[in-house]
C-alpha cells in the first residue's frame, strides 16, 4: 500500500481530516472520477466538530436545511436546528453512502508534511510513524478543532473533575455536584441550560457577557415532514430562503453597522424576558457593540441563569486551587467539577502540524503575524497545498458548509491540473496573495468585528485571520474556478 516508510508510492490526493470538509471533498473527487486519494483522520470516526462536541444541548445554530450538503439533502431533520447526534448521524450516513470508509485511515494524526521540490510531492508523516506521499495535499482540519485551554494559574492542579466541553466526560455524573463553568460562548450557552437543573449549584464564570437573541427553533410537525418527503423541492426552497435570509445579515455586519441597533432592541427584550432581576440583567449587558463577537441564539440560556441554583460570577479568575476557584477579589468558590467552555485555538489553523514548503519554509513561521492565504485556500511558497475552511473563510452569519462547497470546485480544479502530465507543481504567486489580503483586510476594517473587542476571530495582536468580510455569494463567485495564471506552474 502507500505506507512503505522508505519509498511510499505517491497518491494523487491526501486529505487531512474527515469532518464536513474532508468528506465533502472526497465525494466530489469520486464524482470527478478521481479515486486515487486517502483521508488521514486522527479520530476513530468521521464527523470532526460533530463527533467531538457531544456535550448536552449541542446543536447547530444555522438551520439544518442549510447546514447540510446541497448534494445530499435530508428532508427529515427532527428540528429546525438539528441536535448534534443527528448531524453526526448525517455525516456517518454520507461516509457510508459514498463508500468513503475504505478511503479513510482512522487513528492517523498528521504531524509533519514536507514538500519535495524535485519530485513535486508532499511527504507526510503521522504520529505513529506512518509515511505517505501525494501530489496534492488538502488540509481539512477545520478552524475549531483544538480546544483552547485557559491559562489560569493552578488549573492543572485542580483535584476535582475537569474537562473541556469539546471533550465532555459523559461518565461523570453531574447530579448533585457543585460545578463551575468557565466561559460564556456558543458552547456554554447550549450546555448550561441542560445541566443547570441537575447540579446542586452552578457558578458561571464570565469574562465578558454575550449577546444572546431568540432561536427560532422547534420540532418539525409530522405533516411538514410528510409533505417534504413527498415534495423534496420544498426542502430546497426552504434552504434557499434561509440562505438569503441569513445573507442579509452581512448588511448589518459589514455594510451598515447601524442596522445592529435594531438587533439590539431584540436582544434587550430577550434579556428582560429571561432575567427578571435588574441587577443580574445589568451584569449580563455586554460591554462591546453587538456583532463584534459572535451573536448567540438560545431560548433557554437566560432562564437558566435566573434559576436559584445558578450564579453568574464576573471579575476574572485569579487562580485555581485543589478544590476551588479564587476570583480577583480574593473570594474562594469551592467546586467538585470545572467545565471549560473556553472555545478553540481558532487562529492557529494548521498548527501544531509542521508544514514545510519550498526551501524548507515553515508554514507556522510564515504565519507568525497571523495566517493568510489566497481565498483561504492557497499559500505562496506551499505548492500543491489546498486548505479547506482556511484563513478568513469563517462566517458570523451563514453556513460554513456553503463556504466548503464553494471551495470544492476550486480545489478540484487544482487537483485536476496536477493530474496533467509534466506539471510538477502549482505555487501561488506572492503578488496575488498580497493584493488579495490587502484588499480583504481593508474590508475587514469596516466591519463590526473591528469596533472594539477581542474575539476568537482575531490573533492576540488584533489581526482578523478568521472571518470572511463579505457576502458568501461573492466568495462563491471568486472560487468558481482556479485561474492557472495566479500560479507559477513548474513543469
Ligand atoms: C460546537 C460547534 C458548533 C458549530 N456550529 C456551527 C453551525 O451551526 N453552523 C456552522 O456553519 N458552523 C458551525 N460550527 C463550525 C464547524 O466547525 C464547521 O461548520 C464544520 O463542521 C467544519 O468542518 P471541517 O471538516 O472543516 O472541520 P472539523 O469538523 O473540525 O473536522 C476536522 C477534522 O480533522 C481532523 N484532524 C485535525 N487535525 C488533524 C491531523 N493533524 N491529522 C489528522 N486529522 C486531523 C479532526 O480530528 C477532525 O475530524 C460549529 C463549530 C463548533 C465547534
Amino acid at each position: 500500500m502507500h505506507k512503505n516508510p522508505e519509498h511510499p508510492a505517491p497518491l494523487h490526493v491526501l486529505i487531512i481530516g474527515a469532518g464536513f470538509g474532508g468528506l465533502g471533498l472526497a465525494i466530489q473527487l469520486q464524482k470527478a472520477g478521481i479515486e486515487d486519494f486517502l483521508i488521514l483522520e486522527k479520530g476513530s470516526e468521521v464527523g470532526g466538530t460533530w463527533r467531538d462536541n457531544s456535550y448536552p444541548g449541542a446543536a447547530c445554530d444555522v438551520p439544518s436545511h442549510l447546514y447540510s450538503f446541497s448534494f445530499e439533502p435530508k428532508v427529515d431533520w427532527s428540528r429546525k436546528y438539528a441536535p448534534q447526534e443527528e448531524i453526526f448521524a448525517y455525516q456517518r450516513h454520507c461516509a457510508d453512502k459514498y463508500g468513503l470508509r475504505r478511503k479513510i485511515r482512522f487513528g492517523s494524526e498528521v504531524t509533519d508534511a514536507e514538500f519535495i521540490e524535485a519530485s513535486g510531492l508532499w511527504h507526510v508523516s503521522t504520529r505513529s510513524g506512518e509515511r505517505f506521499s501525494a501530489r496534492a495535499l488538502v488540509s481539512a482540519c477545520g478552524q475549531l478543532n483544538r480546544p483552547a485551554w485557559p491559562r489560569i494559574p493552578g488549573l492543572d492542579g485542580f483535584k476535582g473533575e475537569l474537562f473541556h466541553s469539546a471533550r465532555w466526560n459523559h461518565g461523570y455524573p453531574l447530579e448533585g455536584k457543585r460545578v463551575a463553568v468557565i466561559g460564556t460562548g456558543a458552547s456554554a450557552i447550549q450546555f448550561v441550560p441542560q445541566i443547570a437543573p441537575k447540579v446542586a449549584r452552578l457558578q458561571l464564570f464570565q469574562r465578558s457577557a454575550a449577546y444572546v437573541i431568540p432561536k427560532p427553533d422547534r420540532t418539525y410537525r409530522a405533516w411538514e415532514l410528510a409533505l417534504m418527503r413527498r415534495l423534496p423541492g420544498l426542502q430546497k426552497l426552504d434552504r434557499m430562503l434561509k440562505y438569503f435570509q441569513h445573507e442579509t445579515r452581512v448588511l448589518a455586519f459589514s455594510v451598515f453597522p447601524l442596522l445592529m441597533k435594531l438587533m439590539r432592541l431584540k436582544f434587550n427584550r430577550h434579556l428582560a424576558r429571561g432575567i427578571p432581576d435588574a441587577a443580574l440583567r445589568k451584569r449580563l449587558q455586554p460591554d462591546y457593540p453587538l456583532g463584534c463577537k459572535r451573536i448567540l441564539i438560545s431560548n433557554d440560556f437566560y432562564p437558566a441563569l435566573a434559576r436559584p441554583n445558578v450564579e453568574v460570577i464576573d471579575g476574572g479568575i485569579r487562580e485555581v486551587t485543589d478544590d476551588a476557584l479564587v476570583t480577583a477579589d480574593g473570594q474562594r468558590h469551592e467546586v467538585d467539577a470545572i467545565i471549560l467552555g473556553t472555545g478553540f485555538t481558532a487562529t492557529d489553523f494548521l498548527a501544531p502540524m509542521s508544514i514545510r514548503g519550498l526551501a524548507g519554509r515553515d508554514l507556522n513561521q510564515a504565519w507568525r503575524e497571523g495566517a493568510e492565504a489566497y481565498l483561504g485556500i492557497s499559500v505562496s511558497g506551499f505548492p500543491n497545498l489546498f486548505i479547506l475552511y482556511g484563513p478568513n473563510t469563517n462566517l458570523g452569519h451563514n453556513s460554513i458548509i456553503y463556504m466548503l462547497e464553494s471551495q470544492f470546485p476550486y480545489v478540484l480544479d487544482g487537483i485536476k491540473a496536477l493530474g496533467e502530465p509534466g506539471l510538477r507543481y502549482l505555487d501561488l504567486k506572492p503578488a496575488v496573495q498580497r493584493s488579495y489580503n490587502q484588499h480583504l483586510q481593508r474590508q475587514v476594517r469596516h466591519t463590526i468585528w473591528e469596533q472594539g473587542c477581542s474575539s476568537w476571530y482575531k490573533t492576540a495582536d488584533g489581526k482578523n485571520t478568521n472571518n470572511w468580510p463579505g457576502f458568501t455569494f461573492t466568495y462563491r463567485q471568486l472560487t468558481r474556478r482556479l485561474e492557472l495564471d495566479h500560479y507559477e506552474c513548474t513543469r
